[in-house]
């Protein structure tokens, strides 16, 4: 469990970040929290002979509450996400999925520029920044660019941001509605074996939106846009939750390891996704 040796930088500004990733390429990494990155390279999965730290550069750190969205910088922690209050007022899923990653050690180092940069199927961020759909904010030697989160994950550990480029902030239109998050794991600290994030909007009776989107049932985060028309001009009944998850069943692609074969997996979706709606419209 000891790395293979590597040189520790820990530049003061992004400037320094991306002069440091342009001389080594392949050979640098930036590390956030370290709580995926580190693991990674003891077990010598991850070769980094050159390591940025980011945790001194300036102005990662900051959420930012708008009139119509929120702003969260690459640095702040999950810790950081649950003990926010005005946070957790306007966009109250954000506390309820980080409460459920992990343990309190993780969350104190682990960040949200981290967890959806990373690209691991298994991080709960992604999935529940496509359901609030989020647009990550990227930037290398030829300047910024934003990205939909629902348009970042191409496979695992594979993304849209360019080695050479950094997250720095992920921003979230004010999400609406009822709202939830439920996550089955084997136990405290595990990573889900099923997740759900759901947002609804109701007017009446009637559900007139909806974002639903799955965790660790594919290589990449799943935003099921299938799942979301059965619920759409519905009263959200027995029937369309039943088309919901039947509809996530065809747009997730789970495979069998040690949390379970196939059909346990599917399984354990539909219950996720038929809790996690239920939870939303309740709240909405
Ligand atoms: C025991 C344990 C249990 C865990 N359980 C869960 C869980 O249930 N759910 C969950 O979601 N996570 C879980 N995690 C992962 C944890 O949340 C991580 O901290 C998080 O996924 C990564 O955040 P980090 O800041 O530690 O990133 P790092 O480990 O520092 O980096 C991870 C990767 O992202 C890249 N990266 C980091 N920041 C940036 C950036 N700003 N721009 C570009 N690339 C960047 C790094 O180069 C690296 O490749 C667990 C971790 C541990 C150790």
């Amino acid at each position: 469990m000891i790395p293979a040796a590597f040189e520790y930088y820990r530049p003061t500004d992004m400037a320094g970040v991306l002069s440091l990733l342009e001389e080594h390429g392949d050979d640098a990494r930036v590390m956030a929290g370290g709580h995926s990155l580190i693991p990674m390279m003891k077990l010598r999965m991850a070769d980094v002979p050159h390591l940025i730290d980011l945790q001194s550069v300036v102005g990662l750190s900051d959420i930012e509450i708008g009139a119509d969205d929120i702003r969260i910088g690459a640095l702040v922690t999950q810790h950081d996400i649950i003990d926010n209050a005005a946070l957790a007022e306007v966009a109250p899923i954000l506390r309820e999925a980080a409460l459920q990653i992990a343990d309190p050690q993780v969350r104190y180092m682990g960040t949200v520029g981290g967890n959806v940069a990373n690209g691991d199927p298994g991080n709960d961020m992604p999935g529940l920044m496509q359901c609030l759909n989020a647009s990550f904010l990227v930037v290398g030697q030829d300047g910024e660019r934003e990205i939909p989160a629902r348009e970042f994950y191409e496979a695992a550990y594979m993304t849209a941001r360019e080695d050479n480029e950094v997250l720095t902030s992920v921003t979230i239109p004010m999400p609406k509605g009822g709202y939830a998050y439920e996550k089955q794991k084997r136990k405290i600290g595990d990573y889900a074996t099923a997740a759900a994030a759901v947002q609804i909007v109701k007017d009446g009776d009637i559900c007139v939106s909806a974002a639903i989107a799955m965790t660790n049932l594919s290589d990449t985060p799943i935003y099921s846009a299938g799942a979301c028309d059965a619920l759409v001009g519905t009263t959200v009944d027995d029937a369309a939750i039943k088309a919901a998850m039947a509809a996530m069943l065809g747009d997730i692609d789970p495979t069998e390891d040690n949390r379970g074969p196939v059909a346990f997996k599917k399984h354990v979706a539909g219950v996720i996704l038929r809790r996690a709606i239920e939870r939303a419209w309740s709240r909405a």
